[in-house]
Formats: C-alpha cells, sequence, structure tokens
C-alpha cells in the first residue's frame, strides 16, 4: 500500500482539459463535435514568431538558459510593460516560467500554509482554489456576481481581509465569467488596501490583458506603483499570441520575492525551453497585427454568441467585456450545470464547461468559449436551442 502525502487529497483539477479528453474520445468515435470547452484560441501562432523559435534552434541555442530567462526576453518583457502599461519595471524583476500557471503556483506556495487565508475569486480559474487548498492554507471566495457584470466589489473584498489574510488573488479580464474591473472599482480596492492592510500580497492575474473589447481599458494593477512592494504580476505569451502550447509565461515580482521565485523555478523547471524564450522576444518585438486581427476577431463571435445566447429558452447572458468566454445564466432551463453540461456534449456534440468546475458559485452558469469559427459557434448555438427546446 503506498502512502501518499495527504496534501494530494486536496489537489483540485481543471475540469476543461477531462472535457477535452472527453470530448476528443467522441470525436474520434466519429461523433462530430464543436468544441466550445477548452480556453484557447484557435488561431495558429503568427509565422514570425514560429520562425524565431526555429531559427533560435538552427543557430544552436539547446542548452539551459538562466533559471529566471534570458536577459534579453526580460528585457523585452520590461519593455512592453513600459510600452502597454507605462510602468516602469527593471527586468530584474521579471521571471519567465512555462506558461502562466506556474507563476500562480509559485505565489500560492510562497504564501500559503495552515492558519493562512488567500481570497480567490469565485467563480474563478480552478487552479486557484485547487492550490490553496493543497498547501492547507483557507481558500476564501471572493464572489463575484453576475448583477455585477462579473466585477468585484472594492468593500466587501477589503471586508474579508483578516489578520491571516497573506494573499489577494484578483484576475482581469476574467475566466470563465468574461468581467474586467472598471478603474474606479480598482482605485478604492488599492485605495483601502494601502490604507489598512500593508501586509497582504496581491497576485494579479492579467493573463488575458491584451483581450478586451469596445475600447475598454485593461486596468493593470502595475499602474499602481504604490503596490510595487507586494504586487505578483502574473501575464504570458499563451493567450495574446495564440501560444498556449509553448508554455511561456511571465511575472513581475516584488524586488524581495525574486530570489524566492528563482529558486522555486530552480527547484522546479531549470529553466523554460530556450527556443520557446527566442520566440517569446520576436513575439513582443515584432508586428503585433496577429494580435489586433484575432481580437477583432473574437469581438465578432462575442456578438454572435451572446445574441444566440439570448434566444435561446431558459437562458440569459450578459455581454462580456475581455477574455474569450461567455458565462449565460442557465438556472431558467431547469438543469444544473453539470447536467446541461453533459447533455450538451454527449446528445448534440457541443463541448462547453459547467460553471461549477470553477467553483461552487458557478452553479447555474456554463462556460462557453468562443474561440471558435462564426460558422461553428452558429451550428453549436442551433444544437442548444434544439436540445433546449425538447427540455
Ligand atoms: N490564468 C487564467 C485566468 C487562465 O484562464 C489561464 C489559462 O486558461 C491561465 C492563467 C494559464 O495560462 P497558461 O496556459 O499560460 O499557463
Amino acid at each position: 500500500m503506498l502512502r501518499l502525502a495527504e496534501k494530494m487529497s486536496r489537489l483540485g483539477t481543471e475540469t476543461a482539459f477531462d472535457v477535452l479528453a472527453r470530448a476528443d474520445v467522441l470525436a474520434r468515435g466519429g461523433q462530430d463535435i464543436i468544441n466550445l470547452g477548452i480556453g484557447q484560441p484557435d488561431f495558429k501562432t503568427p509565422e514570425h514568431i514560429v520562425e524565431a523559435a526555429v531559427k533560435a534552434l538552427h543557430d544552436g541555442h539547446h542548452g539551459y538558459t538562466p533559471s529566471p530567462g534570458i536577459p534579453q526576453l526580460r528585457e523585452s518583457v520590461a519593455q512592453d510593460l513600459a510600452k502597454r502599461r507605462g510602468a516602469k519595471v527593471s527586468a530584474d524583476r521579471i521571471v519567465i516560467v512555462p506558461g502562466g500557471k506556474v507563476t500562480m503556483f509559485f505565489a500560492i506556495l510562497m504564501f500559503g500554509e495552515p492558519g493562512a487565508e488567500i481570497l480567490y475569486p469565485n467563480p474563478g480559474f480552478p487552479i486557484y482554489q485547487s492550490v490553496i487548498e493543497f498547501t492547507g492554507a483557507k481558500a476564501v471566495p471572493i464572489r463575484l456576481l453576475e448583477e455585477n457584470d462579473f466585477s468585484f466589489d472594492a468593500d466587501t473584498i477589503l471586508s474579508q481581509i483578516t489578520e491571516n489574510t497573506r494573499l489577494l488573488i484578483l484576475n482581469s479580464p476574467a475566466n470563465p465569467t468574461g468581467g474586467a474591473v472598471p478603474r474606479t472599482e480598482m482605485d478604492r480596492l488599492v485605495s483601502g488596501l494601502t490604507q489598512k492592510h500593508p501586509n497582504v500580497a496581491i497576485l494579479s492575474d492579467e493573463i488575458y490583458s491584451r483581450i478586451t473589447y469596445d475600447d475598454r481599458e485593461h486596468v493593470s494593477l502595475l499602474s499602481y506603483p504604490e503596490l510595487d512592494d507586494r504586487l505578483i504580476l502574473l501575464d504570458g505569451w499563451s493567450k495574446t499570441y495564440a501560444m498556449t502550447g509553448w508554455r511561456m509565461g511571465y511575472a513581475v515580482w516584488p524586488e524581495a520575492l525574486v530570489e524566492g521565485a528563482t529558486r522555486l523555478a530552480v527547484n522546479c523547471h531549470s529553466c523554460v525551453n530556450s527556443a520557446a524564450q527566442y520566440a517569446g522576444i520576436a513575439a513582443l518585438e515584432g508586428p503585433q497585427d496577429a494580435v489586433d486581427g484575432m481580437v477583432s476577431a473574437f469581438d465578432e463571435r462575442r456578438r454572435v454568441i451572446v445574441a444566440g445566447l439570448n434566444s435561446l429558452p431558459g437562458v440569459s447572458c450578459r455581454t462580456p467585456i475581455g477574455a474569450f468566454y461567455v458565462f449565460p445564466n442557465i438556472r431558467k432551463t431547469g438543469l444544473t450545470a453539470r447536467v446541461l453540461q453533459d447533455r450538451l456534449l454527449e446528445e448534440v456534440g457541443v463541448a462547453t464547461v459547467a460553471g461549477t468546475s470553477f467553483g461552487a458559485l458557478g452553479e447555474g452558469y456554463i462556460r462557453f468559449s468562443y474561440a471558435n469559427s462564426v460558422e461553428n459557434i452558429e451550428i453549436a448555438l442551433d444544437r442548444a436551442a434544439e436540445l433546449l427546446r425538447a427540455v
């Protein structure tokens, strides 16, 4: 009998990967599946980025790199942050990691332990709660409400902070809701944190920073220099440049935490794939028209899916502000999120993810990713209508 560590029983998962696996099995069995489940752009990585990786391999970049990343890439990230977010960040504070998730894992490991409390968005990216509980810390949900367009209320967050709170996790634009926090609310939160809670660290997950609509500005926590000594900013290449499989992410760490983050990287993965890091430079410094093209394609799909969902029996859907997800309310269908997710997949071949996969507060909602063609989205909507009319 193997004796696993008790904490393994507290590690959760990301159900989107289970749905993807089930959808693949059905597709291989000949069923026509439209995948609106997994959260990744359906575009290819732009050619000049691929070319940079190929060139790096031909140029002999086959070995280990410094653990926090090659200096040129860290410098390139610093310049990108200066250009896009007006933030002055030294390259020494940037740590390159294999995907945005790794920053999340490291930040939560650094602060989580029994007795500690960590606030996280719910419904939210499932890995926050999973890793918080893995560390033995208490996971304290920040409720994100539909009537608030899934943004947060600063006063509520501030009132949830106790003397045991070590870390506050924020995600805007958000997965799974597409909600984004307006500047006025962020100002109020930052002012409360500054005045009353100087010892709480913040992990700001801004992986969807470049994907916003209707000219909504992305409000980055990097634009509040008063948080510099406790802000961990998570971003990366996966969503912006259609590079989910390259495993490329970065974080800006407070100066005092860079050494710890680097030590975690040395213990965990040594460094990120060398050629991928050169591709990362090409992505940040090269033409950005592919990014703009993807965002306008997502925007068109967003309009199609929101209108279509609102015409389905029992479904109502707010218009998301960022990312490439919609999170319609399905309560009036009379089905639970999990049952509707399963029936959509098994009966009409549409993969989605139940809201409960993003926390208990996701009951009554389903996540559709609209990183798929307008044509497929329209077929999926027709199929969903057919299923719901028969419920
Ligand atoms: N943060 C959020 C909110 C996400 O939705 C995702 C991926 O879906 C990640 C982080 C992880 O990104 P990566 O694929 O770069 O690890």
